[in-house]
């Protein structure tokens, strides 16, 4: 994300009061080859500037055009520019305030590393790259940062394909498994197949071209977090389908063609042929999937652990209160597959999702007459 001042004529004069108005800067300094770093403690101070060090060189090299200055990090516990205006953008963990050269960073960000790489784009990206239309800048810096930090990318990757899938409409999952005759209640072996259906947050489906419109890293973008969020899912699927054809300098290159043509921003139809895409939403949302590989949706299962529950205790019948929890447990096997990915998950492998499915059994034995909760078998 980055942070622009609201462009209107009459705040250039309040220009001098806005620096008066900025946040003070975090306590405590480090100082890094890269720049130099604010944050709560010493310590904290030089785990940033060693990270901002590491990474700032790495993210440089991936990048054709690159920047290369100073910069400043703040680590803070809400990432905030101004206190007049207050300029907080609740759901970001990071943003990068170009006026500044500074990187402001959430203390307690869900990977601390990757959003500093995902800043560290912005911040490195050169001028030639300023003709990428809508949110795609948001998206190569998604694709960058999950190369220089792969430990959290499959999960960066879930939330955010997950979010575009469901906002351009739903997505169906495959449920099969078996429970074995000796661990029937019924005696007779049970066999399942069944679709889930996740629908998106809104009635109105999200149109993907909105990706090459909308600017969904601007802090002064007025969309709703799952716009937001859909669009970025959106502008990392298609920066990532051109990345895996033509490498970022295909990418690149795009942005030097427009410029010798005279485009203020890369046409759409440069950019669908480059990520071998069209204008049907239905290809969009199948590409969107088709992103979602086993350890995707093993991070999407973890993040919706309820998910198959209420399926499976159907599946398993009135008689699954009879038997034991642990054993039925021990003995069910259960997976989820997604069509158009292939991918597939053994969902009885995911500690969450087995809590989430003890829990039901539990809940369904101690519904039953004079079994209270305590007396529950393991
Ligand atoms: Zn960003």
């Amino acid at each position: 994300m980055q942070f622009f001042p609201v462009r209107r004529a009459w705040l250039a004069p309040l220009a001098l009061v806005l620096g008066a108005c900025q946040v003070l800067p975090p306590p405590e300094g480090a100082r890094a080859t890269q720049g130099s770093v604010r944050a709560g403690t010493p310590a904290e101070a030089r785990i940033v500037a060693e990270a901002l060090d590491a990474l700032a060189p790495r993210v440089r090299a991936l990048i054709p055009d690159a920047r290369t200055r100073p910069l400043s990090v703040w680590v803070q516990d809400v990432p905030e520019l101004y206190w007049l205006p207050r300029t907080v953008m609740p759901e970001a963990d990071g943003f990068y305030a170009p006026g500044m050269h500074r990187i402001h960073l959430r203390r307690e960000a869900e990977d601390l590393d990757r959003t500093l790489a995902h800043e560290l784009v912005h911040a490195t990206l050169g001028p030639s790259w300023e003709v990428l239309p809508g949110t795609l800048e948001e998206g190569v810096c998604d694709v960058l940062a999950a190369q220089v930090c792969p430990a959290s990318a499959a999960r960066l990757r879930a939330g955010r394909l997950s979010s575009a899938s469901l906002a351009l409409g739903s997505i169906s999952l495959e449920l099969s498994g078996s429970l074995p005759a000796d661990a029937a209640p019924s005696g007779v072996e049970i066999r399942f197949l069944a679709h889930l259906r996740l629908d998106g947050p809104a009635s109105v489906p999200v149109d993907p071209l909105d990706v090459f419109r909308s600017s969904a890293g601007l802090s002064s973008a007025k969309l709703s977090p799952h716009v937001k969020k859909a669009l970025y899912g959106l502008a990392g699927m298609v920066v990532q389908r051109i990345v895996d054809r033509s490498g970022i300098a295909g990418l690149h290159e795009l942005c030097l063609r427009a410029a010798r043509e005279n485009e203020d921003q890369i046409p759409a139809d440069w950019i669908l042929e480059a990520a071998g895409l069209d204008r049907d939403p239905e290809h969009w949302r199948r590409a969107l999937l088709e992103g979602i590989g086993p350890q995707e949706l093993a991070e999407f299962v973890r993040g919706h652990s309820e998910l198959a529950t209420p399926a499976l205790l159907e599946f398993l019948g009135a008689g699954a209160c009879e038997a034991s929890p642990g054993l039925v447990l021990a003995r069910l096997s259960a997976c989820v597959r997604l069509p158009e990915s292939g991918a597939s998950l053994d969902l009885l492998s995911e500690p969450a999702v087995r809590a989430s499915l003890m829990r039901a059994l539990q809940h369904e034995l101690g519904k039953k007459p004079g079994r209270r909760a305590s007396t529950l078998p393991p």
